[in-house]
């Protein structure tokens, strides 16, 4: 689950990491308001205007824009909200914006990388550091790997102090910068582990310009990126609270309330799978035999026939299915039930494109019957023998 920037740095700001103060906003007027009471509250000569999407890469999308007046501030925002955002994290034709943060401007001396993900290889936290922060860490991965550091985070201890001074050192942080960034990182790895985050990203982390006041500068986060695990979600209700069900796909939104697992992919053939491990295997067998998957669908164990029928129907309302393969191994979910879906999903959305049904388990003797006496009213459902039949079946008819 992804939540917007303006709550990640609320979170952050919850485990004492410092954040420039920002306002929230949803039109130009309310930008300028915004830029005139920064001004007046902290004294920013400058701030920034940014889009609240669930997508990053928002600053070469100008989706992020300094702004030295709260004149500017009105125009930045006007552009912002008038068009959809396209960055290399959105889909082609961008996603439209109704908020935006108007942040406080920061002085940078240098930009930072700083996050938390789960080393899937060594199925414990990892915190990844570079000092080639603000742009693509996959390109400083790519093009200069050395200046990345790994540092495995116990699930059970956190960091440990020791492992704070290595980064910190290892990124360059002089005099008083290594004990700010040190307690950021420790500050960042609590959120993580409390919240049972997937990912916990500060991009860019930078040290202010100096001042007298502070003649190291000062360590602060200026961007946030927090996503969770959405199976933790029962134990985590104030996490929940900062759900954005307008920032998700509507099919996936819809799947979620009927307790389907979707999610839409590229291809032309629409996937209707009992069980995680068995959708993963069609999607493989689809590609194995010349085809694209549509989507990843699984309608889950014990899945009643309106589920299904909602799962069908998302499938049909999507345009780029070409043809559908339904692949069933009942165990607790039984065929019969699969069977009537098919059947009242015919009646209800109508199939216009091939369907093959392949069926084996719980109740598969009743399952054929049923689909064998509503053969005549589903003119384009074809039975597979089984999955290999089935998956050389639909993608025969895509490449017709
Ligand atoms: P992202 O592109 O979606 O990751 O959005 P960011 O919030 O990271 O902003 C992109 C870039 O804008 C940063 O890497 C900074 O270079 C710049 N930026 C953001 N906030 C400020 C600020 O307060 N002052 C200055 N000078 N630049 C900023
Ligand atoms: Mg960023």
């Amino acid at each position: 689950m992804n939540i917007h920037e303006y709550q990640s740095r609320e979170m952050l700001q919850t485990f004492g990491i410092p954040v420039p103060p920002g306002i929230l906003v949803q039109n130009p007027v309310a930008a300028e308001k915004a830029f005139d009471e920064l001004q007046k509250r902290y004294g920013s000569a400058v701030c920034v205007v940014k889009a609240q999407v669930h997508a990053g890469g928002r600053g070469k999308g100008g989706g992020v824009k300094l702004v030295k007046s709260a004149e500017e501030a009105r125009k930045a925002a006007n552009d912002i909200l008038s068009k959809p955002l396209i960055t290399p994290q959105t889909p082609p034709e961008g996603v439209p914006v109704t908020k935006l943060l108007v942040a406080a401007g920061v002085e940078i001396e240098k930009e930072y990388y700083l996050a938390i993900t789960v080393d899937r290889v060594t199925a414990c936290p990892v915190l990844i550091a570079s000092s080639e922060g603000g742009m693509d860490i996959e390109e400083v991965a790519k093009t200069n790997p050395e200046a990345i550091i790994r540092e495995p985070i116990s699930a059970v201890a956190g960091l440990r102090a020791y492992q704070a001074r290595k980064i910190a050192y290892f990124l360059g942080f002089k005099g008083k910068q290594v004990r700010m960034a040190g307690k950021i990182m420790h500050q960042l790895a609590d959120l993580f582990l409390k919240n049972d985050a997937n990912l916990a990203e500060i991009n860019p982390l930078v040290v202010t310009k100096a001042t007298d006041e502070h003649p190291d500068g000062t360590v602060i986060a200026l961007d946030a990126k927090l996503n969770f695990d959405e199976n933790a979600m029962f134990r985590q209700d104030d996490v929940r609270s900062f759900e954005d069900p307008t920032e998700e796909e509507p099919a996936e939104r819809r799947a979620k309330q009927f307790g389907l697992s979707y999610i839409k992919l590229d291809g032309n053939i629409g996937c209707l799978v009992n069980g995680a491990g068995l959708a993963m295997s069609t999607m493989d067998i689809i590609k194995l035999h010349g085809g694209e998957p549509a989507n990843f669908l699984d309608v889950g164990g014990s899945a009643s026939e309106e589920a299904v029928t909602e799962a069908f129907r998302i499938i049909l309302g999507d345009e780029t299915v070409k043809g559908i393969l339904v692949n069933i191994f009942g165990g607790i979910a039984k065929c019969d039930t699969i069977a009537k879906a098919i059947i009242t999903a015919a009646k209800e959305v109508g199939f216009k494109v091939p369907l093959v049904v392949r069926l084996e388990g719980t109740n598969v003797e009743i399952a054929r019957k049923l689909l064998e006496e509503a053969k005549g009213d589903i003119p384009m459902m074809e039975i597979g023998k089984d999955l290999t039949d089935a998956a050389k079946k639909i993608t025969a008819h895509i490449a017709a």
